[in-house]
């Protein structure tokens, strides 16, 4: 057993070859456009830096990070030729870290446009920028009224190089839902009255709701790290992510003795109960108290009982008690037990699980090619 498998307490494994296979499906499906990815928030908790060389590797050129620091973080790993976004754009006197860190905001609002009008001025040249306009979501994006301001003024792009014009889809993993269709007629409206530009406009469940919605570039994020596109719907994406937990100890209880804080759980006859080296520190989420289960093999297990921040408890009375021995792995996320499911217990969405994982899972990248093969491709496109 290596050193590292046998410090950990629990094993986070990503899987870049399922990533891989997971880009080139969507991007088949977006056939007539260019594929991005979005990797922000440390590529959904999965590793910025491994996942977006993983997908510069299959030939992504276009990254979308949050925040402008995670765009300087990312910058020295990735090629030359690959294009950094950053969603939030420049909040005020950012403009020349952008410059200087080759980093192309998404402008979304009338001041962050004249923001960096300002700062192609100063810098004697065209700047390259993503303009995204609300369609609906109210969220990030120039309003209805600055897109007036647009038309009003011959100047708003002065010194800017319009990349896309984007926009971002409120309910797309809901195929049926009425706003799909609204946000996409909104979105075709202002293409007619703004000058012409290439377009973006999908996440990952956008591109399953067909080709009218693929634009020039998507931008998928969830469907990547292998989080289900389509509610209701089987999931066409490749498992990425693997957690494994060891057990502590075990221990069997009697009828009426209790586990964990709040003695919220009481047992109703014995139970054989086995402590987890994972908690809602490592984004075990404490509301998966009493509601979650792992896998011990093949036989699924409660949780029993509050999570706690460290550790947690199962209920193993099916198990055989030899295979739960100390440091005996269970699974937690696992192909038998995926992220959408684990998000359906905890009463949240996949997103919220993968973001949480926490720091301290020994983190394990694997991939069938060799990641030497995979750094040589990578190095050959600086
Ligand atoms: C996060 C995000 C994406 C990716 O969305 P997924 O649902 O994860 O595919 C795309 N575009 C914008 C603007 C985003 O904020």
């Amino acid at each position: 057993m290596a050193d590292r498998e046998k410090q950990a307490g629990a094993v986070l494994t990503i899987d870049l070859g399922a990533l891989s296979r997971n880009y080139r499906l969507l991007r088949s499906l977006a056939a007539g456009a260019q594929c991005g990815a979005a990797v922000k928030a440390d590529a959904y908790g999965l590793g910025a830096i491994p996942v977006a060389q993983a997908l510069a590797a299959e030939g992504c050129r276009h990254f979308f990070v949050a925040h402008l620091d995670e765009g300087i973080a990312l910058r020295p790993h990735l090629p030359a030729d690959a294009d950094i976004f950053v969603l939030h754009g420049p909040l005020p006197d950012a403009e020349p870290e952008f410059i200087e860190h080759h980093l192309i905001p998404v402008l979304n609002s009338a001041a962050q446009v004249a923001g960096w009008r300002q700062a192609a001025r100063v810098a004697g040249r065209h700047l390259p920028a993503v303009v995204q306009v609300d369609t609906g979501m109210s969220r990030l994006g120039l309003s209805r009224m600055e897109v007036g301001n647009w038309l009003d003024n011959p100047d708003f792009l002065r010194g800017i190089e319009l990349r896309f014009l984007m926009s971002h889809l409120a309910c797309a993993e809901r195929q049926e839902h009425p706003m799909n269709g609204a946000q996409l007629e909104a979105f075709h409206a202002l293409r007619r009255i703004l000058p012409r530009s290439r377009a973006s406009f999908a996440n990952s469940s956008g591109i399953f709701l067909g080709p009218e919605y693929h634009f020039d570039l998507v931008r998928p994020g969830a469907a990547l790290y292998g989080i289900a596109p389509i509610d209701g719907a089987p999931n066409p994406m490749a498992p990425v992510v693997t957690l494994q937990a060891k057990v502590i100890q075990t221990r069997v209880i009697e009828r009426g003795e209790c586990v964990g804080y709040g003695a919220t759980y009481r047992a109703a006859g014995q139970r054989r109960i086995a402590t987890i080296a994972a908690g809602y520190a490592d984004g075990w989420l404490r509301s998966l108290s009493g509601r979650g289960y792992a896998l011990a093999g093949d036989v699924r297990v409660p949780v029993v009982g509050n999570v706690s921040m460290d550790t947690f408890a199962l209920d193993v009375t099916e198990v055989p008690p030899e295979r739960m021995h100390a440091g005996a792995f269970v699974d937690l996320i696992s192909a038998a037990q995926p992220v959408d499911e684990v998000a359906a217990q905890a009463g949240t969405i996949a997103y919220e699980i993968l973001t949480s994982l926490g720091g301290r899972y020994h983190r394990e990248y694997v991939d069938e090619q060799p990641a030497a093969q995979v750094r040589e491709a990578f190095e050959l496109n600086i």
